[in-house]
């Protein structure tokens, strides 16, 4: 039923069709709308020249076509930039553009918060306030791009949020980020991270999307991860691998383990071992990052041992990097900047 609060941008060409169709409108004109927002991506319904000023007027007034807001922007020494986005409603999301060699990459938020609880997260510290819609993830995209000057490459589910806990927006955030017709972004070029919600995994599995799954794995054994990731008690590690399994081996493409070494509390010879051991069980890649401190709680580790513990990995067999960390002088990792302000 159409009232005035459709969110257009959130809208598949075809649901565009449909809405069209309903109030009478040509169906050519849903590829020029379509057109308008997701590959001119321009500021408002006025800008849409070819479409007659009837149309825009109806779109005006029965539809919801906003950008957020930047509430503050900070840029790294290395180039990373970070925005707070605001949305309508007063709430803030972090989003943090990285360049590398092959690209700009974004990390994106999902939710505003997060009820993960993992004990090393700032994210999480408040709770989950709500999730966000496919429309402010897009607008996320869309905004970084303009603020950055470049086009955004590659986008990775990293920001506040758990992906999973929202999992109906962001796979319609994910087919419309990827819609040719739009901005075009390349299939293999989306990576969504969880702490590991399994029948979510399962779901997303069986729709076969060619999105790279990464999980936050952190510990190889169940009881030390269900210490700091709390999801653990719900949804136990062997239960997650076997759902991981799964979803390799319905997509055919290769797992990231997210790894964040907690100097003396993960990093052990026997944490090398069990992760040799699973790593072994599917076609993965082992992402190692030092955790960073300024999240929450005592938790430590340096750079160098993030690379011992990497080594010991490669040693065994493993595929294992160290993730670059970027954007270390302005509290990049996530979660921190929408505290900070609302610390303020
Ligand atoms: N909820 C999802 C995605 C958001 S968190 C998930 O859990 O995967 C993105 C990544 O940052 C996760 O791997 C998370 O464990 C990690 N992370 C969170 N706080 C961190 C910190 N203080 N230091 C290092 N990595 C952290």
């Amino acid at each position: 039923m159409i009232n005035n609060t459709v969110d257009i941008v959130s809208y598949t060409r075809d649901e565009l069709k449909a809405l069209f169709q309903e109030i009478g409108e040509p169906a050519y004109r849903t590829d020029q709308l379509f057109s308008w927002i997701h590959q001119k991506r321009v500021s408002s319904f006025d800008e849409m020249t070819n479409l007659p000023e009837k149309t825009r007027a109806w779109l005006r007034e029965n539809t919801v076509y906003e950008r957020p807001a930047v509430v503050r922007k900070q840029v790294s020494s290395d180039g990373t930039e970070k925005y707070l986005l605001g949305f309508s409603d007063g709430n803030c999301v972090e989003t943090v553009a990285m360049e590398y060699e092959h690209g700009v990459s974004l990390c994106i938020s999902t939710q505003v918060g997060c009820r993960m609880g993992c004990a090393f997260c700032a994210s999480t510290v408040n709770g989950l306030v709500r999730s966000l819609t496919a429309s402010e993830m897009l607008m996320e995209v869309y905004e970084s791009e303009r603020q950055k000057g470049k086009r955004i490459d590659s986008v990775v589910l990293m920001g506040i949020g758990e992906p999973l806990d929202n999992m109906e927006s962001v796979v319609r955030f994910y087919d419309l980020v990827t819609d040719e017709r739009g901005y075009g972004m390349k299939n293999r070029s989306v990576t969504l991270s969880t702490c590991g919600i399994a029948p979510k995994i399962y779901e997303l599995a069986d729709m076969k999307k060619q999105l790279t799954l990464s999980l936050s794995l952190h510990s190889a054994f169940s009881d030390k991860r269900s210490k700091i990731m709390p999801v653990n008690l719900r949804y136990p590690l062997p239960e997650v691998l076997e759902a991981c399994k799964y979803y390799v081996e319905k997509t055919g493409r290769r797992i990231t383990f997210e790894y964040t070494v907690i100097h003396g509390t993960n990093d052990l010879d026997e944490d090398v071992n069990e992760l040799a051991k699973i790593a072994g069980m599917m076609q993965s890649h082992v992402n190692v990052i030092p955790v960073n401190s300024a999240g929450r709680g005592d938790f430590e580790a340096t750079r160098k041992d993030a690379e011992v513990f990497a080594s010991k990995l490669i040693k065994k067999g493993v595929n294992a990097t160290v993730r670059r960390t970027l954007g270390n002088d302005i509290s990049a990792a996530c979660g921190q900047l929408r505290r900070e302000t609302q610390q303020l």
